[in-house]
């Protein structure tokens, strides 16, 4: 392969045929030089760039794009909501009798309504639902130590 430098004779022939549109591959076979010899020849010389060859193969007809199954993106509004929690029933006080003698048990609402003071002292008396309260009367004690 010859590597030396291109004669006239050489660059007339490698510009005609760069215009002819031969393949850089031809041309340096022709010459009897590298591909890349003519390609670095072909640039200093200035000559029109052509299409790449292998870009020129993507030419022809398109290929047939196979239809994929569109994915279904299923969005949050389309989505039904998850149904409210239901709103927590508020306890209600209780307005039952009284009981006394309760003190300190701990199945029995320690709620003091009244004087806590008082020689009898009376107590909720419902059945405790959390710590020693009813749900009612804890409610009012949650309430009392988070102001
Ligand atoms: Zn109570």
């Amino acid at each position: 392969m010859n590597n030396g430098p291109f004669t006239e004779d050489e660059l007339d022939q490698l510009k005609r045929l760069w215009e002819q549109g031969m393949l850089t591959r031809e041309i340096a076979k022709a010459l009897g030089r590298s591909k890349n010899s003519v390609v670095g020849k072909a640039h200093r010389l200035g000559l029109k760039a052509r299409p790449s060859p292998i870009r020129g193969k993507r030419v022809g007809p398109p290929k047939p794009r196979v239809e994929k199954p569109a994915r279904v993106v299923v969005r949050s509004f389309f989505r039904p909501r998850p149904p409210k929690p239901p709103t927590k029933p508020v306890p209600q006080p209780y307005d039952g009798p009284l009981v006394a003698g309760v003190g300190g048990r701990r199945d029995v609402c320690q709620w003091i309504p009244g004087d806590p003071m008082g020689a009898d002292t009376l107590y909720c008396g419902q059945t405790t639902v959390r710590g020693c309260y009813c749900e009612y009367h804890h409610s009012l004690s949650v309430r009392i130590v988070k102001a």
